[in-house]
């Protein structure tokens, strides 16, 4: 069944959208954090459907809003008053930190940062932007030239003038052997002297800890210091919480909270889990910078009643069951495991991460080279033993993700270690 499915997705498909696993798995419902494929496999989720499933799977209190709006009306368009919409704003708004915040909904990720750069271009009138190296920002026209990661990006020919910053990793070159002040005092020089002989740019936008790349986060502080550096120049930081935002990492709320202590982002840019897979992205930003723009700007689709009700039920459920504080739990109990497992097998490099946003590194042993097809071999492993990952990583797809939904037990985070110690031991 599944076989057939494969041979015409092939056949309809773009070559370039990849699917995992050597035998590509249907997914056909999933409750809690386990799913279940079209063979009638189990498997428990440490991937969250790439972070989309917040909470858990088929969450009752979305289900039940989402069928209650459907049979009244999904949507009709953002030219009339929206009460969802309105009322989620208003909680999105309270909770990212930013003052005089507005809240404008897309339905991507993607479509969210394409909004955030659309508002600091506008706003400061550059078309020079600053990323991060080893970044991943979405594969729009505009996104894609923000995008320092090469292995996640098609060929661009950006409107953008992009540069990128040092700062996201620092597994390699002259930055791996400095400590943390020293790598965020050598990543501040080098921002500076790049500032120095550029046109000003719009905006620096960054992940907290890079998604895509491999879960790799730079010392609590960098993007603090750089705010003190990009403001001195009126630079806006733009701080895309996309994987990122909702509690993921446990301690904070935002991501950007591990470097907030000189205030938060002028932007902040969500998606993914909000919807708890119903498609919902956005961009929150300070009124002045929100409303630079002079024409009149709809979304038809950015903000549907569907998707808004979902959020908030999501929202309601994440907050009340502080999901948050289960991730900051479960995540640390789930790391120190892992850091147990990886001091037995020479072949994991790194465990990293915080909260229920998990990087392992696999490389060679004796050499510590990205090992790519070990990294893969996991992957398959893992899915044998009826667990679900995720993986990612720089230059190479070395690094093991694992972000599973937020709700996780302490008895699903055992049992998924357990898959997992036996896959990395087998390499
Ligand atoms: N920003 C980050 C940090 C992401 O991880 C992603 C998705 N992987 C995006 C933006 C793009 O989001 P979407 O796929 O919803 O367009």
């Amino acid at each position: 069944m599944t076989g057939d499915l494969l041979g015409r997705h092939r056949a309809v498909l773009p070559d370039w959208l990849a699917l995992y696993y050597d035998q590509p798995i249907e997914i056909t419902h999933g409750e809690g954090r386990h799913v279940w494929d079209a063979a009638g496999n189990r498997y428990l989720d440490f991937f969250g459907g790439i972070l989309t499933t917040m909470t858990a799977h088929a969450l009752p209190e979305v289900t039940e809003a989402v069928s209650e709006q459907a049979a009244r009306v999904i949507h009709t368009s953002t030219l009339y008053l929206n009460r969802p919409m309105v009322e989620l704003a208003e909680r999105i708004a309270r909770l990212s930190g930013i003052p005089d915040a507005r809240v404008f909904f897309t339905t991507s990720g993607t479509e969210a940062n394409d909004t955030a750069l659309l508002l600091a271009t506008t706003y400061r009138r550059s078309n020079t932007v600053l990323a991060m190296r080893n970044s991943y920002h979405g594969r729009s026209f505009s996104t894609v030239g923000i995008t320092g990661n090469r292995g996640w990006s098609p060929t661009s020919l950006s409107p953008l003038q992009t540069l990128y910053v040092h700062g996201g990793v620092r597994s390699r070159g002259p930055y791996a052997a400095l400590d943390d002040d020293a790598f965020v005092a050598a990543c501040v020089d080098d921002l500076t002297d790049l500032l120095g002989h550029t046109r000003p740019p719009a905006a620096l936008i960054a992940e907290p800890v890079q998604g895509v790349g491999g879960f790799t986060a730079p010392p609590d502080g960098l993007y603090a210091a750089f705010r003190e550096v990009l403001h001195e120049r009126g630079i806006l930081w733009i701080s895309d919480e996309v994987q990122t935002g909702w509690g993921r990492t446990g301690e904070h709320f935002w991501g950007w909270q591990a470097h907030g202590r000189s205030g938060p982002p002028d932007m902040l840019t969500f998606a993914k889990g909000l919807g708890n897979g119903m498609s919902i992205g956005g961009v929150v930003a300070r009124a002045e910078i929100m409303n630079c723009l002079d024409a009149h700007s709809i979304s038809t689709f950015g903000g549907t009643q569907i998707t808004m009700a979902a959020g908030l039920a999501n929202l309601t459920h994440l907050l009340e069951h502080d999901l948050q504080g289960n991730a900051r739990r479960v995540g640390g109990l789930l790391i120190e495991r892992l850091r147990t497992v990886a001091a037995q097998v020479p072949a994991v490099r790194e465990v990293r991460g915080r909260g229920l946003m998990i990087g392992i590194e696999v490389a060679r042993p004796g050499t510590g080279e990205a090992d790519p097809q070990a990294a893969a071999a996991v992957l398959e492993a893992a899915r044998e033993g009826g667990l679900l990952i995720g993986k990612g990583g720089g230059h190479d797809t070395s690094a093991l993700r694992i972000a599973p939904p937020l709700s996780l037990t302490v008895a699903e985070a055992e049992e998924g270690a357990a898959v997992l110690e036996r896959a990395l031991r087998g390499l």
